[in-house]
């Protein structure tokens, strides 16, 4: 396990002080290491730290809304889930704090699905567009790294 630590860490001089630098988050149990984190090993000394994607979790605070609204939820809604779960869990192999928030239901008809990023609403929403054609309309805030993805159909 240590060695994989090590391994992941570019800067020689820090192996000297032991892990001094490193930062795990004691939700999700990421570790923040080389300036990133990292779904990796967790090493023996590190400091606690809650890392982006959970603080934005706790924080009701998301940075991507996705509104689904279809008929199609009404026969459809297991597999659109699968579709949405499976785009997550890709997108957190490019970057572990990409997450799906909670995903909430109103009605029969709609979805609404909060992403910790921007660009886990937008790539599933083009995702869901792809397997079931529609209308979609994507609205950044200028201010802020938010967006806000409708799908219709
Ligand atoms: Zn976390």
């Amino acid at each position: 396990m240590k060695s994989n630590i090590y391994a992941y860490n570019e800067r020689p001089y820090l192996s000297s002080k032991k892990h001094k630098g490193v930062v795990v988050c004691p939700q999700c149990k990421l570790v923040f290491i080389d300036g990133k984190w990292k779904k990796t090993a967790i090493p023996d000394s590190y400091a606690e730290q809650l890392c982006p994607a959970c603080r934005r979790i706790n924080d009701s605070y998301f940075g991507g809304i996705l509104i689904l609204k279809s008929e199609l939820l009404k026969t459809k809604k297991d597999e659109i889930l699968n579709l949405i779960k499976n785009k997550e869990a890709s997108s957190q192999i490019a970057n572990p704090l990409r997450r799906i928030g909670k995903i909430e239901q109103k009605g029969e008809d709609e979805l609404i699905i909060y992403t910790t990023f921007e660009h886990l609403a937008t790539s599933i929403g083009k995702a869901v567009k792809r397997a079931y054609k529609g209308e979609l309309t994507i609205q950044y805030k200028e201010d802020e790294k938010a967006a806000r993805v409708y799908w219709k159909k």
